[in-house]
């Protein structure tokens, strides 16, 4: 199966199992606007609750906060999205559709490497155990060119974002023969400028004066709560805030699924640091944050850091931790060194004094900022796409089956009668209400055990426990493991510890 056709078949399945729909499907849907369903809210809220635990219960120095979506639209002039919020875009005269001239080029240096690859594949098969890739890397003239072009070409990207420079992003699409993947030409309008966020009005007036704007990150909420949150939580340097909320922005090419939503969730920390001291913080959260991804166990080879050419306005370090999905490996989380840009700014654009007082070394300052931002929705297409796996087994039957890690599983167990009578439902409803007290059980009678353990497979629950005549004796019940499906007898007594230890964030909180 090619990673596309994998790709197509997580949609389709996400669908038919009721983790996330198109939006407005009746009405033929919104682009790039998804509906979490019944199992994929249980998902959402579970990676979540990962992420806050990790962050706030786990670290003594981090509170959380939920600002609000609106805020006076000053926030966003100072911040520099008003200004500088923009995507530069190109479109293709013969299909009418709309690029991010940078995507674009950063697709064909992929291509490129592609290419490269190939070529050392070729050779590896034509030389077999003498293949030295070092050399033939270093020397052979076909890879060697192919290598020059794509430095070059990055190195132009890299100054022309940099420099603003638009005409510079056209010429780059143009010498590197680009061509629009729907229309197959090099029909190329000019590029442009174009902001990202969302306008809407606040209260009655006619004229532009309420403008104000869907937040396009949930950073600033934090940055415009700083005073409030050191003052009355008397937190001390260094400390963070963490918030988890939606934000919005009008993304040009919106595609790959949940990958680029226009609105979607973000969980983000900004961590308030000394001046000077911002590098040591920023290497310290790469690390932590890296950790956090693998400790999920989806293979360290799954992620890497890819450090930023073009840093934001604001920023003096950048990296993003980039995770394999089916279509590559993308962005699922930036950490980024903000310096004092944002609450400096907020102290000019609001004229209040916005600074710490360090008892420590005696001095007042605007303190520096780490922050990880990552997004919720990309974490969910994460765990999916590493989850999904149509398995061969033994007997030469197919299944298949979604290998969430039990802590995020949107159901933990499912409680099976191997037959609709004899006082074994009963005993079903029983287990399934002891247990869901502490977790999300399903109750499930209808079809054949086999194709039960299947539905079950499909979205992922770590455990089915089936009640037979047996069970009404001695009270034990089948246990079947959903990953091994290795199947043990144990007493109804034993489930709650069994899986209540299987399932617990605590599980991966000691990997950390
Ligand atoms: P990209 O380069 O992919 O547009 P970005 O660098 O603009 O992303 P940030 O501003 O750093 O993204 O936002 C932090 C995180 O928010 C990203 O790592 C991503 O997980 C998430 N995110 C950003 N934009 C979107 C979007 N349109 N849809 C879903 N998640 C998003």
């Amino acid at each position: 199966m090619t990673q596309e056709e994998l790709f197509k078949k997580l949609v389709a399945h996400s669908k038919e199992y009721g983790f996330i729909f198109p939006s407005s499907e009746i009405y033929d849907g919104l682009s790039a606007v998804y509906d979490y369903g019944q199992l994929g809210v249980e998902l959402k809220n579970n990676i979540k609750r990962y992420w806050w635990d990790f962050m706030v219960k786990l670290h003594e120095n981090i509170v959380g906060i939920d600002s609000a979506i609106f805020m006076h639209p000053r926030i966003w002039e100072a911040s520099g999205h008003v200004g500088a919020f923009n995507d530069p875009l190109i479109d293709n005269k013969d299909s009418k559709k709309r690029y991010r001239a940078d995507v674009l080029i950063e697709d064909w240096l992929a291509k490129q490497d592609e290419k490269i690859d190939k070529e050392i594949a070729k050779a590896r098969k034509r030389f077999g155990d003498n293949f030295d890739e070092e050399k033939f890397r270093t020397t052979n003239e076909r890879v060697l060119d192919i290598v020059k072009k794509r430095d070059e070409m990055h190195g132009r990207m890299v100054e022309a974002l940099n420099n603003n420079d638009l005409g510079a992003l056209r010429q780059i699409i143009l010498d590197c023969e680009i061509v629009c993947p729907i229309s197959g030409t090099r029909n190329w309008t000019e590029v442009r400028q174009f902001n990202l966020m969302f306008e809407t009005k606040l209260g009655a007036a006619a004229d532009g004066s309420n403008t104000i704007y869907l937040r396009p990150e949930t950073a600033q909420g934090i940055f415009v709560n700083f005073l409030n949150v050191q003052k009355t939580g008397r937190m001390k340097i260094p400390f963070g805030i963490a918030q988890i909320g939606k934000a919005f922005r009008n993304e040009i090419v919106a595609r790959q699924f949940i990958f680029r939503m226009r609105e979607f969730e973000q969980m983000e920390m900004q961590f308030f640091v000394r001046p000077g001291e911002e590098l040591k913080w920023f290497a310290d959260w790469k690390e932590a944050r890296m950790k956090w991804h693998r400790a999920l166990g989806f293979g360290d080879a799954k992620y890497r850091f890819h450090d930023h050419d073009k840093l934001a306005h604001y920023a003096n370090a950048a990296t993003d931790i980039e995770f394999e999905f089916p279509f590559g490996f993308k962005e699922v989380e930036g950490i980024h060194s903000r310096t004092d840009f944002d609450l400096g700014n907020h102290q000019k654009f609001s004229g209040k004094k916005i600074q710490y007082f360090d008892h420590e070394t005696g001095e007042s300052y605007v303190p520096y900022v780490i922050e990880t931002s990552i997004g919720v929705d990309r974490m969910v297409l994460q765990v999916l796409s590493a989850s999904y796996e149509e398995e061969k087994l033994e007997n030469g039957e197919e299944r298949l089956v979604m290998h969430f890690p039990p802590a995020l599983a949107p159901i933990k167990a499912a409680v099976l009668p191997l037959i609709k009578k004899d006082g074994l439902p009963e005993l079903a409803h029983e287990i399934k209400d002891m247990l869901k007290l502490d977790h999300t059980i399903q109750y499930d009678e209808k079809d054949s055990i086999g194709k039960r353990y299947r539905r079950q497979d499909a979205i992922g629950t770590p455990f089915c426990i089936t009640v037979d005549h047996q069970s009404l004796e001695d009270r034990t019940v089948t246990l079947r493991h959903r990953d091994s499906m290795e199947q043990e007898r144990v007493a109804i007594a034993d489930l709650p510890r069994i899986i209540g230890e299987e399932v617990s964030l605590r599980k991966l909180f000691t990997k950390l």
